[in-house]
């Protein structure tokens, strides 16, 4: 079929204002296949859309190339507006006109703005469609952790209808609750009854994942449960494993009775029987992490929390107490009215024993001079760590960690609660520093996710978007190793070759893989190598 190539202008709502449209609009409109060229203001409202929804239909067009932002922003919307005018969606491409061009130079860019859409115009001559099939999944949801976080998810996913198994290594559920955070207004125990009297979830405990194997919707996993072993397929994987704290301090100081976690200090503060309360209580932060939210949280919240409980003296050796939300801000200036006395030192304190009470030594940035304060009590301060078995887990499920050792985001600002391995989620404290509140947000957006995935049974995902010639593959398994996805593995052709196979599931389209493969045998769709050098050949024609 001959091409016939819609050209869509857009300058965005006036954003884009160093070009002639008038006459780059005649310029393209005598581009070979070009049969229609529009100029829109905001092409992404719902006018701009049912303007290309029409002229899509009305011209009978078959390939668009939208000029505006950069694909980033609207490549995925402008695919939709194809799909709804009956195109596939592939058959498009965008000239990058505002980031690359409008908002690159000062001056008139009219030239330029051109030369970008004869490129793209170049390029969506040669693409390809790309066909999606619906593939089954499995709808069971594995869980994997105890606290909060994960009864928290297992309930909600129960809710939603989906059926959930909860794994924990403990015995029992709740008992490594981590109360770093504190779980202020939530009762643990009467979570862990509702979790237990719910049909749609089963609990695992004393159990741990020994195998895992598949790929989102279809994953099989290897569960140990007391001394056996047991085989289950699940179509996702939830991981609130939770973290881990430990007390940064030197380790002959660790067994003193005067020097305690926040967690210690929290069942102290709630203890109605306490016999003695500390009437001067020293708290160190900061020193080893400036950055903890929870650590800073915690700190803030107790040091408060004494003083008003206790009437206790209270000193807070910090080096710079970050407060970077409005919670803790105005925590802060609570202490602060409150009478909790903060002292910025540069270094760690030194920390004694005193005769049943603990010295602490710091240098006071403000006054310049060595302050010494004998204490009742010493709150420590504490390291965060992800939990035990945090790598066995994610070398088993071949996920990335972060420098931290906790699990590494996909994009920590646009999906933060996703592994780069598709179907694989993160909940709660396992993926870092979070405090309750983003637990609390964390977990609606997992089942959301989840829900959206399997509740179907089925997933539409793109067919050979991204695959191997089985002609050109030489099974060097470098594709393999760089795919960040964990999308390929060697399978093997009727006549016994091992070549690679790439899942269309577990695919991203990222493209990696393509331009690594040494021996250039791995086709990714809109990005074949005629289409490239069809863009680049136009360069400098206009
Ligand atoms: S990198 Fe290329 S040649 Fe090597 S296994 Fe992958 S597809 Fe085959
Ligand atoms: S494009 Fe290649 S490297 Fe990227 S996810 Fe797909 S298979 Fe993996």
């Amino acid at each position: 079929m001959k091409n016939k190539v819609g050209v869509f202008f857009c300058d965005c709502g006036g954003a884009i204002n160093n070009i002639d449209f008038d006459a780059a609009v005649k310029k393209v409109a005598k581009f070979p296949g070009v049969t229609c060229v529009n100029l829109s203001s905001n092409l992404c409202l719902e006018e701009g859309e049912e303007k290309m929804l029409s002229c899509i239909k009305e011209e009978n067009i078959n390939r668009v190339v939208v000029a505006a932002c950069s694909p980033d922003f609207k490549e995925h919307f402008f695919r939709q507006v194809l799909e709804s005018a009956g195109l596939n969606g592939h058959l498009f491409s965008m000239a990058n006109i505002r980031e690359q061009g409008s908002w690159a130079h000062d001056g008139d860019i009219t030239v330029k703005a051109v030369e970008l859409i004869k490129m793209a115009v170049n390029r969506a001559r040669l693409l390809q469609p790309v066909k999606k099939k619906k593939f089954p999944v499995n709808k069971d949801v594995l869980v994997v952790g105890g606290g909060f976080a994960a009864i928290n998810a297992a309930l909600q996913l129960s809710r939603v209808g989906l059926r959930t198994t909860l794994l924990e290594g403990e015995a029992v559920l709740g008992s490594e609750t981590a109360e770093l955070g504190g779980l202020c207004g939530f009762d643990i125990g009467s979570m862990v009854s509702e979790v237990e009297g719910d049909e749609n979830i089963e609990i695992l405990t004393s159990a741990e994942v020994r195998a895992t194997a598949g790929k989102i919707g279809d994953f099989t996993v290897r569960i140990r449960k007391g001394g056996e072993e047991i085989s289950h397929k699940y179509g996702a994987v939830v991981l609130a494993t939770g973290y881990q704290t430990k007390l940064a301090l030197e380790s002959e100081l660790k067994s003193d009775i005067n020097i305690v976690s926040q967690e210690k200090l929290c069942r102290m503060l709630e203890d109605p029987n306490l016999e003695i309360r500390p009437r001067t209580i020293g708290f160190m932060f900061d020193f080893s992490d400036e950055n903890s939210r929870l650590s800073t949280l915690a700190t803030l919240n107790n040091a408060l929390a004494a003083r008003q409980k206790w009437d206790s003296e209270i000193y807070v050796f910090c080096k710079s107490v970050k407060v970077d939300s409005p919670r803790a801000e105005k925590l802060y200036r609570e202490a602060r009215d409150c009478g909790v006395v903060f002292l910025k030192c540069e270094a760690r304190p030194r920390i004694t024993a005193d005769n049943g009470r603990v010295k602490i030594e710091a240098k006071d940035v403000f006054l310049g001079e060595d302050t010494i304060l004998a204490c009742d009590l010493l709150v420590a301060e504490e390291l965060l760590l992800p939990s035990e078995g945090t790598e066995a887990l994610s070398s088993l499920l071949n996920i990335r960690r972060d420098s931290r050792g906790f699990y590494q985001d996909e994009n920590v600002h646009l999906y933060p609660v996703a592994s780069e391995k598709k179907g694989i989620f993160f909940v709660g404290g396992c993926r870092g520093d979070l405090d309750l509140s983003r637990v609390l947000t964390d977990v609606p957006s997992v089942v959301a996710s989840v829900y959206e995935l399997l509740s179907s049974g089925n997933i539409l995902a793109e067919v050979e978007r991204v695959k191997a010639d089985p002609q050109k593959c030489v099974a060097c398994l470098t594709c393999i190793r760089v795919c960040p996805h964990d999308a390929i593995q060697l399978v093997r052709t009727d006549n016994s070759k091992e070549v690679a196979g790439i899942s269309d599931l577990a695919c991203d389209a990222c493209g990696v893989c393509a331009a690594i493969c040494p021996a250039k045998a791995i086709i990714f769709q809109g990005y074949r190598d005629e289409e490239i050098l069809a863009q680049i050949e136009t360069i400098g024609e206009s």
